[in-house]
């Protein structure tokens, strides 16, 4: 039996068969989640998100309501699908483009 991996391009491959851990995480700064390399940081440790923002780690953890609601910064997301090998965020239609389209 042959078995056959296919590898995303930089992404390293897993033959564990365990789900890989996460190169990144997300972390909400200032009204957009932004995606930092998953590491032990400090408080008040300057961490560079894949956007290139410079974030200052704080010293409580932020609130879950409404920081973890903020949207995503597209350019992280954009680069964190990337250098995980996801798949490119669909583009969803605008809301009310298809309206003609329907009986
Ligand atoms: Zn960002």
């Amino acid at each position: 039996m042959t078995v056959t991996a296919h590898v995303a391009a930089g992404v390293p491959m897993n033959l564990s068969g365990l789900t890989p851990p996460e190169p990144f995480r997300w972390f909400p700064y200032l009204g957009a989640r932004h995606a930092v390399p998953r590491r032990p940081v400090l408080p008040g440790a300057q961490i560079e998100s894949l956007c290139g923002d410079e974030l200052i780690v704080p010293n409580v953890e932020p609130p879950k309501y409404p920081d973890w609601l903020w949207p995503e910064c597209a350019a992280c997301d954009s680069r964190w699908r990337e250098k995980t090998g996801r798949s490119k965020r669909p583009q969803l239609p605008a809301p009310g483009g298809a309206r003609g389209a329907r009986p």
